[in-house]
């Protein structure tokens, strides 16, 4: 079984190593329109149709999973307890990694020194702060199918603990259909098994045509840029994550890795959280130690609300068009850059590139222009693939830490 997996997962480096080879080929030497017809006839619509088959997956996997697993908690005070130290330590790495990429920024200057001028009259697509408390009510659904339908992740995480937990609360009568809704999360994990069977072709549609189109000569102007988001990346994934691991999850940051480096592609493949979910919660459940109800919750949650690697970039993102510009923010500025970005991050959808789209709240909120968003959306594709897969690590290393302090 081990091996099975190991070389399926071997299987997805190689298609990856082989989807970026063959993007820069193409990119260098193919035409437009041979590309063109590539991408339309063959990389489309594999990467497409990998997509799709682990986005079916998502709503069905979340609600019958956080329902076995509220209900296996059985205890309300323990879901309670579960809740509230899940968010906190969401929020708190978030502000962390922010601060994190501000630092990082600040000593690399990757806005000075280069000859790139923000063009003021590009329209970029913008983001205005929610009002919280729409936040908060928006979580209830009036329509739990529609809720389904739409793939609110945050509506149907409410009905879904509701759920569990009055199927609890009416005992022996909900014995019968919990028995089923088990056997049908059991299903659904079966799938993810054997979709994922088929990665290695997704992956390397997906990450060629990137490639294809994108090209790497996009990334020279804005090389320091690229270069400062990626090391703050690895220094989170490191550092911070690292520690989170060893001292509050009492693991070891290389065994988690080893287990979890096949979701980090999948997550980069697709650019998205959500997408992600289903080989996540498997992995956390099946090879981390996690208990379906602590995995079931953070899992869907932490992809909906906590993205650490977006955090990084609005950081770094923010320091660098403030360098372009010419100005210099103060202590107070770069605290609102920390309390925007973290509530940015929170509100950032886990779907691809949505993060360069909430940049624009944090630009706002200290005066930069949010044409500068413009200027680095040429790179944003690439660091949008790195940031998720760091968003998803995150979701994991926390499940692993609140496993732990539970006892798993
Ligand atoms: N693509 C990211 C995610 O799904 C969100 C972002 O654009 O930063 O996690």
């Amino acid at each position: 079984m081990n091996n099975r997996k190991l070389s399926l997962a071997a299987k997805i480096v190689i298609a990856l190593v082989a989807g970026v080879m063959f993007g820069i080929i193409a990119n260098l030497f193919f035409s437009t329109g041979i590309n063109e017809g590539i991408s339309k006839w063959i990389l489309s619509p594999l990467g497409d149709m990998f997509l799709r088959a682990i986005k079916m997956l998502v709503v069905p996997l979340v609600l019958c999973s956080l329902i076995c697993g509220v209900a296996s908690i059985g205890d309300i005070k323990k879901l309670g307890r579960v809740g509230v130290k899940t968010i906190i330590y969401y929020v708190f790495t978030t502000a962390l990694a922010i601060s994190l990429a501000m630092a990082v920024a600040n000593v690399i200057k990757p806005g000075i020194g280069t000859n790139l001028s923000i063009q003021t009259a590009e329209k970029v697509e913008t983001a205005t702060p929610p009002f919280i408390m729409d936040m908060f009510v928006n979580m209830i659904p009036t329509n739990p199918i529609e809720a389904m339908v739409k793939g609110d992740m945050l509506q149907i995480i409410v009905f879904a603990i509701l759920f569990g937990m009055c199927i609890t609360l009416i005992g022996k009568k909900g014995e019968t259909l919990l028995d089923m809704i088990s056997q049908i999360n059991e299903v659904l994990l079966k799938m993810i098994t054997v979709i994922m069977l088929t990665a290695p072709v997704g992956v390397f549609a997906l990450i060629s045509k990137v490639i294809m189109f994108q090209g790497i000569g996009a990334l020279l102007p804005l090389l320091k840029y690229f270069m400062t988001v990626i090391l703050s990346l690895i220094l989170q994934a490191l550092i911070v994550y690292g520690t989170a691991l060893k001292v509050l999850g009492g693991l070891n940051p290389i065994k988690f890795f080893k287990k979890f480096w096949p979701v980090m592609l999948v997550a980069f493949s697709t650019s998205s959280s959500n997408a992600t979910i289903p080989v996540s919660l498997e992995t956390c459940e099946e090879k981390l130690g996690a208990s379906r109800s602590v995995a079931s919750f953070t899992i869907p949650l932490g992809a909906t609300i906590n993205m650490d690697g977006t955090a990084i970039m609005q950081g770094v993102a923010t320091i660098f068009i403030s360098q372009l510009v010419g100005v210099n923010l103060t202590i107070h500025e770069m605290l609102m850059v920390v309390l925007t970005a973290t509530l940015a991050s929170i509100g950032t959808a886990g779907v691809p590139g949505a993060g360069i789209v909430m940049l624009s709240m944090v630009l706002q909120q200290v005066g930069l222009p949010v044409e500068g968003i413009a200027l680095i959306l040429s790179v944003d594709r690439l660091l949008d693939m790195l940031r998720t897969a760091v968003n998803v690590t995150g979701d994991a290393v926390c499940t692993t830490v609140i496993a732990r302090q539970e006892g798993e």
